[in-house]
């Protein structure tokens, strides 16, 4: 693991449980079989810890104790004012907490400390409050004027909300979904990825500390096909969140659709970013180099496709390949470092074998990638970026890698580069770079996705909805106002005049 003396006394304290216990109904409990899994640290691919490995029979338990919390603790019927303070209270603590939270999750996930620290572990604060707010200021019975009666329209939590949610931003991901969930006063329960659960349940020790009451956030960490499964399948809740992949997202919708639970799915994407001619080809390479190896290039809006004008084409490929090649790849806990391993040997291999597919295909090998070494770790899961450049159907142009690899395609004109941009089967998130605002915003708005950005990638203002579309998600989104509405019940509420 990575040098154990340069780990937090609070996170080391946290690693040392053996195991790591399930947070249920407000306590830390073993799993009924007492099974465990371990954690790795993908810089150098030893155990980081030893974690309770919760199946069927504890999801029934954290589901029953979601139930128990909706219709006994107080949590759904609370004022909305109150709640949002104890969600403040939350918040607050996970920015008392943010070092050690952002220490952990760069262990788990790989991700350079500085990202974890700067982006990660603050957004989960911002959205609490940024729900908890909005909350606040959402009026929840509405009269509705209508001659003859009296009407309105009251809005209630649904009950038990469930999540299962992938491995590449952990902690973020259970600030998005909880936040809304949990403004509207449902109660919940997480499974969070195998790969990385650790944030996810020391997040529960903040739950705990802020007051919350017992039962309202429950964390089974498990394997898909047996916790997230039954989680899934779960006649018991309410309504399913799920983040993830797109073969994933099918199962757990029929899972979903038998009980006829809503469920809302946030899956993967291709973003393609589209360059014109007139902006500075140097400056944009450097932000596009900087998108695709964000996070080793998981991250399911980031960009994938860059599609180039023909005019400045060759003098993009060579800034870029220049700065490509000067990310320094290291381990995650390590100053300096750029971009980090993937989060596991299968997700390395997964991002190996696309490179070799693609230049099978033909594509041009233009900065080659492949595995990296990194002095100190022989043993952890690193590759190298990668660019590569051809037609719009080479297997790297269509399906989405999940790593450092750019595929660049040149265009002619708006038409050519708008047929690129939506000959995809995702539809998640694009962007458009030009210092002409009418032709940028032209081509912004013909972009079948949910995000479209202009002059910028993976921009997210709070407040902002984002939601996929075609293979990206269905279902609602996340982060804007809206969400709070999913999680919430409307009733109506009639009274005859005579
Ligand atoms: P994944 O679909 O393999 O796993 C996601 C979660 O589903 C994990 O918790 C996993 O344990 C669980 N799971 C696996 N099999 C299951 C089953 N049979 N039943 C129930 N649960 C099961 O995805 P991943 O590899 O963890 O994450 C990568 C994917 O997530 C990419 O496609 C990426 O684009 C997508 N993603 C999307 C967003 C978004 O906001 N749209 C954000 C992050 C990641």
């Amino acid at each position: 693991m990575a040098d154990p003396k340069k780990l937090l006394p609070e996170v080391k304290a946290f690693l040392s449980d053996r195991p790591i216990k399930m947070f249920i109904g407000g306590a830390w409990v073993e799993p009924a079989d007492g099974g465990t899994f371990q954690t790795l640290d993908p810089g150098d691919g030893s155990a980081v810890a030893t974690v309770a490995e919760g199946k069927a029979t504890d999801i029934d338990g954290a589901v029953a104790a979601a139930r128990k919390a909706f219709s006994e603790s107080g949590w759904a019927t609370l004022p909305v004012k109150d709640r949002a303070v104890l969600i403040h209270r939350l918040a607050d603590l996970v920015e008392k907490n943010r070092a050690a939270l952002a220490q952990l999750e760069s262990l788990d996930v790989g991700k350079p400390l500085a990202q974890a620290d700067g982006f990660d572990v603050p957004n989960v604060a911002q959205t609490l409050r940024w729900y908890a707010d909005l909350a606040v200021n959402t009026r929840l019975r509405e009269p509705i004027p209508v001659s003859g009666f009296e009407a309105r329209q009251v809005r209630f939590p649904y009950g038990v909300a469930a999540f299962v949610l992938p491995w590449n931003f952990p902690l973020l991901l259970v600030g998005w979904n909880l936040s809304p969930a949990l403004a509207a006063g449902n109660t919940t329960v997480i499974k969070p990825a195998e790969d990385t659960p650790l944030t996810t349940l020391y997040f529960c020790k903040l739950v705990e500390q802020a007051g919350i009451p017992a039962g309202v956030v429950n964390v089974v960490p498990g394997y898909g096909e047996t916790a997230g499964k039954a989680l899934a399948e779960h006649p018991g809740i309410n309504r399913m969140g799920f983040t993830g992949s797109p073969e994933v997202g099918r199962l757990i919708a029929s899972a979903c659709g038998k009980n006829l639970v809503p469920v809302k799915l946030e899956l993967g994407g291709k973003g393609a970013a589209v360059v014109f001619d007139d902006v500075d080809i140097e400056q944009v390479a450097g932000k596009l180099v900087a998108a695709v190896t964000l996070n080793t290039g998981q991250v399911c809006c980031t960009a994938t496709r860059w599609l180039l004008h023909e005019k400045v084409y060759d003098r993009f490929v060579s800034a870029a390949r220049e700065m490509m090649g000067k990310v320094r790849i290291g381990h995650g806990l390590e100053p300096g470092t750029e971009m980090g391993p993937a989060v596991s040997e299968k997700q390395r291999q997964r991002i190996l074998g696309y490179i070799d597919k693609g230049t099978a295909q033909g594509a041009e090998a233009i900065l080659p990638g492949g595995p990296a070494q990194v002095t100190g770790h022989p043993k952890g899961f690193y590759v190298k970026p990668a660019m590569l450049g051809g037609g719009p159907d080479n297997i790297c142009a269509r399906e989405e890698i999940f790593g450092p690899v750019a595929y660049l395609m040149k265009f002619r004109d708006e038409d050519e580069a708008i047929g690129l941009v939506n000959r995809s089967s995702y539809g998640l998130a694009n962007s458009v770079w030009s210092a002409d605002l009418g032709r940028a915003n032209r081509l912004a708005g013909s972009m079948v996705a949910g995000s479209s950005w202009i002059n910028g990638h993976n921009l997210f203002p709070p407040g902002v909805p984002y939601a996929g579309c075609n293979l990206s998600g269905c279902g609602g989104g996340v982060l804007g106002p809206d969400t709070l509405f999913d999680y919430l019940r409307p009733q109506s509420i009639v009274r005859a005049l005579a």
